[in-house]
């Protein structure tokens, strides 16, 4: 993952989610609001009532094993600096959630994978985050860590 695209590519394990203060359109000051009854406040534009709706993001990441162990990676940068992950990172806009596992899978980890299917769809009350877990099974590439990784681990599974 190339630096400086750390807010949208960034590892999306324990995010909280961003405060935005200006109007996107016309730069005025966002304050919250709600706009319809029974739905969570907005970020509301106080000069064109722009709403700026925060939505959730789709992260992708693959499960799999070397030699019956399970593959993980160890965070090399906030948030969750240390702590052995799977590989997996956020989805583009107009990327399938597929190709987004295997890319960030490659990215992370040097390894090219292919799914099988979803192990489950993971997601937290008050966090932005949907995660889309894949099974995937190694096709090429050698085990080493990649962007934003310290370490890459074969743990017993
Ligand atoms: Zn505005």
């Amino acid at each position: 993952m190339a630096h400086g695209k750390e807010h949208h590519h960034g590892h999306a394990h324990g995010h909280g989610a961003p405060e935005y203060r200006f109007c996107p359109k016309c730069g005025g000051g966002l304050e919250r609001r709600v706009v319809k009854n029974g739905e969570p406040a907005r970020l509301v534009c106080s000069d064109c009532a722009f709403i700026f709706y925060l939505d959730p993001k789709v992260v992708a990441g693959t499960v799999f094993t070397i030699d019956r162990r399970v593959v993980l990676l160890r965070r090399g940068v906030e948030p969750s600096l240390g702590k052995w992950v799977f590989p997996g990172g956020y989805v583009d806009r107009g990327e399938s959630v597929a190709d987004a596992a295997v890319r960030e899978t490659k990215e992370e980890s040097c390894l090219d994978v292919r799914l099988g299917p979803i192990v489950g769809v993971y997601s937290y009350a008050g966090s932005p985050n949907v995660i889309v877990v894949y099974a995937a099974e190694v096709v090429g590439g050698e085990l080493s860590a990649g962007d934003e990784s310290v370490e890459a681990g074969a743990l017993p599974g």
